[in-house]
């Protein structure tokens, strides 16, 4: 529960910037016409949630309606993370990968969302992004834990339960079937990103159309702050420490950021990230990183791992050819030389 709404601003891999003194400033100029009405405050809220900090920034005249709107946006992200972790066995999804097994299981209406969506994104990126390979995430996050590399073995097996041909929904029944056992579902490309966009729904239905959700680089944002032409958000550049790849300002869109800046693994001198390759079962190499904007969270969020794994040039083609998407890919060939950064025409004009 929002115990204290503070103007304080908190940042991951994105930072967001918002100059306060021109929250005063807007309030000076209140003061100096007749109009009454309170003035907008900005309030910032985070709580830790899906094993990260998430945070809520609003303006808005009045502090009881945001705290009221942040409480039931908090709620929802707590209803969602026990729906879609793959990190905990109660959870909807986890018990899913169970009882689907060669028969078709009904879920719930999140998680059927979730599905389809999941669905669309497998079919538009020819099988880039897969929510399928949990048995493949498992194997390299367990790896990465002793810092040791998964046999060519374990690799294939891990492979053979793994890709979204295996399954199989029913859309009226909103039920979905999984072909083959053994099969692990995994939300991580995607899942912040709904995540961020119904918390989202939750704050602009309670009156909040001036507002941001930062769930960990997965951001989707209202009409810009007060006297302001948009949100200011700088991409994470590809090193720990490094300056900002951009600064961009957006209003009423959603951007995310993927890359291996803080998972990855070294194989054989190459780092590989955490996000995988779904026709090798290995980890793309990087350092890359990619972000991507979009009407909402959810398609920021897996089209800036989809483009991960297809590279920065097919990436940037993928999305030219897609309305209302925009992406920035940042790679870089050594250690010493500047990263390379390419992007898409409208990538925030
Ligand atoms: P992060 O979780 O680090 O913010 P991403 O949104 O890129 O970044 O999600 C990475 C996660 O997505 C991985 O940890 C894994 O759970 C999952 N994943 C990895 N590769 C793929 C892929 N090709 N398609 C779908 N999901 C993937
Ligand atoms: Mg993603």
């Amino acid at each position: 529960m929002p115990e204290q709404l503070s103007p304080l601003f908190y940042s991951k891999k994105v930072l967001i910037v918002v100059a306060l003194s021109l929250i005063s400033r807007f309030v000076a100029a209140q003061e100096e016409s007749p109009a009454t009405a309170t003035p907008p405050q900005g309030y910032e809220f985070s709580f830790p949630a899906l094993g990260t900090l998430v945070s809520f920034t609003a303006y808005a005249a009045d502090e009881s309606q945001v705290q009221a709107a942040f409480e039931l946006a908090e709620k929802r992200v707590h209803e969602l993370e026990a729906v879609l972790t793959d990190y905990d066995p109660a959870s909807e999804t986890r018990k899913l990968s169970e009882q689907a097994v060669r028969r078709p299981t009904r879920v719930s209406a999140d998680l059927w969302r979730m599905l389809v969506s999941c669905d669309a994104w497998y079919v538009k990126t020819d099988g880039a992004f897969d929510a399928s390979l949990g048995k493949l995430t498992r194997l390299w996050r367990k790896h990465r834990r002793v810092k040791r590399v998964p046999s060519r073995a374990e690799i294939e097996s891990a492979l053979a339960q793994t890709g979204w041909q295996h399954v199989v929904l029913d859309t009226e029944r909103q039920s979905i079937e999984l072909l083959q056992e053994g099969v692990q579902l995994d939300f991580g490309a995607i899942g912040k990103g709904y995540i961020a966009d119904r918390a989202f729904e939750v704050l602009v239905d309670s009156g909040l159309s001036c507002c941001l959700v930062n769930l960990s680089g997965n951001l989707r944002c209202g009409a810009a702050p007060p006297g302001r032409d948009g949100w200011r958000i700088d991409i994470s550049p590809l090193k720990k420490g490094g300056r900002p790849l951009r600064r961009i300002v957006i209003a009423n869109q959603a951007v995310a950021t993927s890359g291996d800046l803080w998972q990855f693994t070294l194989v054989d001198g190459q780092r590989r990230s955490h996000i995988l390759d779904p026709s090798t079962g290995l980890g793309v190499v990087g350092p890359i990183a990619a972000t991507a904007l979009a009407p909402s969270a959810t398609e920021a969020d897996a089209c800036a791992t989809a483009a991960c794994v297809m590279g920065a040039e097919q990436a940037i083609q993928f999305v030219d050819s897609i309305p209302n998407l925009e992406l920035l890919v940042a790679t870089q060939v050594d250690p010493e030389s500047q990263p390379l950064v390419t992007s898409t025409a409208g990538f925030a004009k």
